[in-house]
């Protein structure tokens, strides 16, 4: 399991600076999670002002 960053991304950067394992990065058209690094932690997903990030299904 991992968290996935949706369409609602608007490139802000907030996620990454609290990602305790430094798995977002930006990708080609919005923000993206590194699944393999990902420890399914939320942290990300409670810091998004866009409410763009949940977890994958
Ligand atoms: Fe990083 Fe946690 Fe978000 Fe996974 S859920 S990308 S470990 S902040």
């Amino acid at each position: 399991m991992a968290y996935q960053i949706g369409s609602g991304c608007v490139s802000c950067g907030a996620c990454a600076d609290v990602c305790p394992v430094g798995a977002i990065s930006q990708g080609d058209d919005h923000y993206v999670i590194d699944a393999n690094s990902c420890l399914d932690c939320g942290t990300c997903s409670d810091t998004c002002p866009n409410g763009a990030i949940s977890p994958a299904e």
